[in-house]
C-alpha cells in the first residue's frame, strides 16, 4: 500500500482552514474522515495493514458511535469475522440500543474514526458500565490527539499525526479574524 498520507491527500482527507472540531477546540486542520468512509473498499484495504496488531487482542466484537465510529467498527468487525454494535446519541451521551447483547466472555474493541481528545471513547467507555472491563483495545483511523489519555490503552491508530488545536479563547486564527468552519456532525448550511 501506498504511503498513507499520500493516500489522505490524494482522497482530500487533509483539510486546512480554521475550523471548530468536536471536542469544542479550534484548529486549522481538518480530517474529513468522509472522504475515506465514502470508499468502503479504500477502508477495508488501510484497516488490513493494522490486521495483525488488531488481531493480538484477541476481540470479539467491535463497537463504534455515531455514523463514522459505526462505519468503522462495521469494517473491523468484517475483517475479523467478529460482531460489531452501533452506540447512538442520547443527548450528551452514548446509547447501545437496538437490543445488542454484549456476551460474558467478549472482549471488546472500541472504534472510530478520528481522535482529538478522546471524548468520544470515554462517551463510550461510561455507556458500557460494568460491560467496560471487557475492553480490551482502542481503534482509530486517525489519532490527532496531543497528549495521552491512560484509560484509552492499548490503541492502535492507522495513521498519527499532530495537528494543532486551541482554546477558543487562545485561538490564534480567531484573532487574524479568520471566518470558523463547523464541520461534522451538524455543520453550517451550505448557501
Ligand atoms: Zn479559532
Amino acid at each position: 500500500m501506498e504511503n498513507l498520507r499520500q493516500i489522505l491527500e490524494e482522497n482530500k482527507v487533509i483539510l486546512k482552514g480554521h475550523f471548530l472540531l468536536a471536542s469544542g477546540l479550534h484548529s486549522d486542520t481538518y480530517f474529513e474522515k468522509y472522504r475515506l468512509l465514502e470508499k468502503p473498499y479504500l477502508i477495508g484495504e488501510i484497516i488490513k495493514t493494522k490486521e495483525n496488531a488488531i488481531r493480538s487482542l484477541g476481540i470479539t466484537l467491535c463497537i463504534g458511535p455515531l455514523t463514522g465510529g459505526a462505519l468503522v467498527a462495521f469494517a473491523v468487525g468484517r475483517m475479523l469475522k467478529v460482531k460489531a454494535f452501533y452506540m447512538e446519541k442520547a443527548g450528551e451521551d452514548l446509547l447501545l440500543k437496538r437490543d445488542f447483547l454484549i456476551g460474558k466472555d467478549d472482549r471488546i474493541l472500541l472504534c472510530d474514526d478520528v481522535m482529538t481528545t478522546g471524548g468520544s471513547f470515554k462517551k463510550m467507555i461510561k455507556c458500557l458500565g460494568p460491560d467496560a472491563k471487557k475492553i480490551h483495545g482502542f481503534f482509530v483511523l486517525i489519532d490527532r490527539s496531543v497528549a495521552s489519555c491512560e484509560e484509552i490503552v492499548p490503541l492502535i491508530s492507522i495513521y498519527k499525526t499532530y495537528a494543532a488545536t486551541y482554546e477558543p479563547e487562545n485561538c490564534p486564527l480567531c484573532k487574524q479574524g479568520v471566518p470558523l468552519e463547523k464541520r461534522g456532525s451538524s455543520p453550517t448550511p451550505r448557501l
